[in-house]
């Protein structure tokens, strides 16, 4: 069975990348029907951030992933914690201990430094400890000298495969006796992600390519205890540009940043999975359950993806335009509420106006702005050749429509429609030459979310008039 697991640390961050490389892995473990495992890898504890695996959970619940398995967290199951786990890494490098493939090590921190100062860089750690005897090291156990645990990296080479990447070679030589188990009890990084993959019966790793120079560690370690190497899986990053990589320290945009920024998660989703992976067939928009029926490794890219917000929006426009009204309106109405303060106006009209305009509903204010207050505009928006209007004439259509709406009985989208059009037609005018004029008049703006008419039931009778009045001032000025 296919298991992959999404391996954060808790950094408290939730980096694009970050995101991608989890959907990666849960399409994956999806698509072959099989468990996606979710693991804090917080050993360095250096860089733990308190709150961090919050913002990890919350962003796998809003991307609709979610884990298969965990330790008992009380009627649910949690994520496996490193820290948690300290003992059973210790029990394992002492297993390797005794196979003779890892050993000891007392030395002092000034004799570690002194060793790199004659070296040049690159320089290994000379195995000095390798050679105690069996006496002198249960003398330094008993008299509670520090200590590290090493591998010792048999001779050799190392190839291992990777799935994007290809075959890669390292010669033995050129590592280091590798610590497994730092002076403070905890296993280091590379250790613990080979124990737990080793014990999470880990299939797929999927992971950022920055870790590939690490990957030929790993092997040996696979090698000493006689398991099974998983299938390795490196993405290339996402970048901001050609040369920079997205990230916290840039300022950069996280998942929920995003969010809060407008972008619909599903959206998201859908951006970052396309940044580094191609469909086989020629489309932009999936649903999450689309990713997991089509996902194929073979579509994973070994260059960098540029994320780019413009493509971004207009993706998130789609999905927009494609959500259903109550859902969207829910997601609109406090930006609604903000944007227009005038009483009566309904909001739920002004929400299916914008609805198919915008990429995030911070949008909409922009485009409703004139509901409160008719801004001042020039009369030269009157103009517009294809209507067939101008400064002149549209006095004339303006005098002409008032009286005909003044008199309206039904201030409804179809009532209003007929009676300019008729009002057109009994003139020989173009429908154009009454609506443009009155649509101008309304908004005082050069594009509008909506057409003559419903700008009128908008803002109603009384205000729609007022404001048609006040185009024939303008114009007569
Ligand atoms: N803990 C690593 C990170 O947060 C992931 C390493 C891995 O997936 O093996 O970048």
């Amino acid at each position: 069975m296919i298991r992959t697991r999404f391996a954060p640390s808790p950094t408290g961050y939730m980096h694009i990348g970050n995101l991608r490389t989890a959907l990666y892995e849960y399409f994956i473990a999806k698509h072959g029907g099989g468990k996606f495992i979710l693991r804090i890898e917080d050993t360095d504890r250096e860089r733990y951030v308190e709150g961090a695996v919050d913002i990890i959970y919350k962003t796998l619940e809003m991307a609709g992933m979610k884990h298969d398995e965990g330790p008992d967290i009380g009627g649910d199951y949690g994520p496996y914690i490193q820290s948690e786990r300290k003992n059973d890494y210790m029990k394992y490098a002492l297993e390797l201990v005794e196979k003779g493939e890892a050993y000891y090590c007392f030395c002092t921190k000034e004799r570690l430094e002194g060793l790199r100062l004659e070296g040049e860089t690159g320089v290994k750690y000379d195995r000095h400890c390798l050679s105690l005897s069996k006496e002198e090291i249960e003398k330094n156990l008993k008299n509670g000298i520090p200590f590290v645990i090493r591998q010792k990296i048999r001779d050799g080479s190392t190839t291992f495969h990777d799935e994007v990447y290809g075959d890669v070679t390292v010669n033995n030589e050129d590592m280091e006796d590798q610590i497994l188990i730092k002076s403070d009890g905890l296993p280091t990084y590379n250790f613990a992600n080979v124990i737990d993959d080793h014990l999470m019966n880990i299939t797929h790793v999927i992971r950022g390519n920055e870790y590939l120079s690490s990957t030929p560690k790993y092997n040996p370690l696979y090698e000493a205890f006689g398991w099974d190497i998983p299938t390795y899986i490196h993405v290339a990053p996402v970048m901001k540009d050609q040369h920079t990589k997205l990230s916290k320290r840039n300022g950069d945009a996280s998942f929920q940043d995003l969010v809060a920024k407008g972008y619909l998660p599903k959206a998201i989703v859908n951006y970052i999975t396309l940044l580094g992976w191609s469909p086989s067939e020629n489309r932009e928009i999936f649903s999450i359950d689309e990713l997991i029926e089509i996902f194929d490794v073979k579509g994973i890219s070994k260059s960098p993806a540029i994320f780019d917000p413009e493509k971004l929006k207009w993706m998130n426009g789609e999905y927009i335009k494609a959500q259903n009204f109550d859902e969207f309106y829910e997601m609109a109405e406090p930006v609604l509420k903000e944007a227009v303060k005038t009483e009566g106006i309904d909001l739920k009209m002004a929400a299916q106006m914008v609805k198919t305009r915008i990429s995030t509903v911070y949008d909409i204010p922009a485009l409703i702005d004139f509901i409160d207050e008719l801004p001042e505009y020039d009369k030269s928006l009157y103009n517009h050749k294809k209507m067939k209007t101008n400064t002149e004439n549209s006095l004339d259509f303006l005098k002409l429509i008032i009286p005909v709406l003044e008199k309206a009985e039904d201030w409804d989208n179809d009532s209003l429609y007929a009676l300019m059009v008729n009002t057109a037609k009994e003139n020989n005018l173009k429908n154009g030459q009454i609506l443009w004029p009155v649509r101008t008049a309304l908004s005082g703006k050069p594009t509008t979310p909506c057409g003559a008419t419903e700008l009128c039931v908008l803002l109603g009778k009384e205000e729609s008039l007022r404001r048609l009045k006040e185009g024939i001032k303008l114009l007569e000025s």
